[in-house]
């Protein structure tokens, strides 16, 4: 019988390559034929270039073949299209940037490939990381794999859709506001995103660089850790990185307790709009952890009702320069004008074919926010608001190693429902981009079910480059739910 990948884990593929129980070109053959079998129906991937990827993969079985026992040694990881590779494609779900081949590598791949894996697929995403359901790509639509009439969640909705449908072991992603966590949750799989200044971000297409943070999708919390260990660290082409040292986080997770973990409630995620039965879920869970020897103890983060519109704020104002350079000059496709038309009909005309409705909003929005007359009353507005959040937080975690809450206000939706209201996609973020715009840690974990079997997440959030204290609770907490 052939290898089936479906729900084999990141670890158990390292196990098996280790053991020789089957080669790095069987796990990527699973892999395709996987994509072949369920791929049409889901959508998740914009490209998967098997000859590219069978030859990465058949230069690791010769490797070790030599005795290269590096941990990640023919590990196909699929990557949000988002990821410079150097040669590769990196559209960003975008008109703009159908045609454009990366020059060089990303340093989270620098550092994949360093352990011995390889990327393996580009995943669909709203269009430069701009939205909440991924129906904002400029190519095609993704399915839930749990329920193929509905979203998967955004940004990273391709990254989710490939790891919870079986057609991935694990996936590279960014969050700025939500955009590993949402889909994870919405999908049924681990989403986590490390602190700002944990991974680079060199080489990785910006959205919101002072909120943008690589992170991981994965089927287990063991597999979010290791995946961390490969991409961590100082970078000196990312000033914003920290030279704080990596531990091998998978082994921190030995000994993972709820028995005496200090867990704060913010009774400000658990309101009015958010779903009962999502609420439900995430309190069960929550009983569960107190049975099994945790402290839990309902708190408060006051400035919570304000995070999300100053996130929007930062957000869009930091988007409206980052895309600037999609002119048609610098990067991007240039649209044909007519000759004598000005240099600005060339960038109004590039612009207005290569972008599409969200991202364009976004970009109107932040320069509006930054103009002269508005920058005072919003945008520095804003990024007090944003210090508040960031008190809030260090506050919370003087008395509680960790915080939990519901990851967003429902399930999976169905197709549409957001589109033409992007104030109720925005209520989406509003318990994930506070994480961001504090610059600390949080991972969605499943913790239960809807009636109607949609998937729930929850959300455990930890202090800034408190990973350790982050991973060993959400492993923790996995194996009570035992999901
Ligand atoms: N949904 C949020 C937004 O559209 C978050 C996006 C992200 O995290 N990249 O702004």
């Amino acid at each position: 019988m052939s290898l089936d990948i479906s729900e084999m884990t990141l670890s158990a593929a390292m196990d098996g390559l280790a053991q020789k129980d089957f080669s790095s070109v069987e796990l990527v053959n699973a892999v395709r034929d996987a994509i072949a079998e369920k791929d049409e129906n889901i959508g998740a991937y914009l490209a998967f270039d098997a000859d590219t990827i069978l030859q990465d993969a058949s230069e690791a079985d010769a490797l070790r073949a030599k005795g290269d026992e590096r941990c990640l040694l023919g590990i196909p990881i699929a990557l949000k299209d988002l990821f410079n590779v150097e040669g590769q494609p990196c559209t960003c779900a975008s008109k703009m940037l159908e045609n454009y081949i990366a020059p060089f590598d990303a340093t989270v791949i620098s550092k994949i490939k360093a352990a011995g894996a390889f990327p393996a697929g580009r995943l669909n995403m709203d269009e430069l990381a701009i939205g909440t359901t991924t129906e904002n790509s400029a190519f095609k639509l993704t399915k839930n794999p749990v329920a193929p009439d509905r979203v998967p969640g955004g940004s990273s909705g391709g990254s989710a859709a490939a790891v919870a449908g079986g057609m991935a072991l694990a996936s590279l992603a960014t969050d700025s506001g939500g955009s590993i966590r949402l889909p994870a949750s919405y999908c049924g799989c681990v989403g986590f995103k490390p602190s700002y200044g944990r991974v680079s971000r060199y080489g990785v297409a910006p959205y919101a660089s002072s909120l943008d943070q690589v992170g991981t999708m994965t089927k287990t919390v063991e597999d979010a850790a290791i995946l961390l260990s490969a991409i961590a660290g100082c970078d000196q082409r990312d000033q914003t990185t920290h030279n704080v040292p990596v531990p091998d986080y998978r082994e921190m997770l030995a000994g993972s307790s709820l028995e005496g973990l200090r867990i704060g409630v913010p009774r400000e995620y658990f309101v009015d709009g958010v779903d009962s039965e999502v609420l439900d879920s995430v309190r069960a869970a929550i009983d569960k952890f107190a049975k099994a020897g945790a402290h839990v103890e309902e708190m408060s983060l006051p400035h919570t009702e304000y995070a999300i519109s100053a996130y929007y704020i930062c957000s869009t104002a930091e988007a409206s320069s980052n895309l600037a350079r999609l002119d048609g000059v610098r990067y991007g496709k240039r649209s044909v004008t007519d000759d004598r038309g000005d240099l600005n009909d060339m960038y109004f005309t590039s612009r207005t074919e290569g972008l599409g409705p969200d991202v364009k909003r976004r970009i109107i929005f932040g320069t509006f926010v930054l103009s002269s007359g508005r920058y005072e009353e919003y945008y520095v507005r804003a990024l007090k608001v944003r210090t508040l959040v960031k008190q809030d937080f260090n506050e919370a975690f003087k008395k509680f190693d960790v915080l939990m809450t519901p990851v967003t206000a429902g399930v999976a939706h169905k197709f549409g429902e957001t589109q033409n209201d992007p104030l109720k996609a925005t209520l989406n973020d509003m318990f994930l981009a506070p994480v961001n715009m504090a610059g600390i840690c949080g991972i969605s974990i499943p913790c239960g079910k809807s009636s109607e079997g949609l998937p729930v997440g929850m959300q455990i959030i930890g202090p800034s480059f408190g990973e350790v204290t982050l991973l060993r609770a959400a492993d923790a907490c996995e194996k009570e739910l035992g999901l």
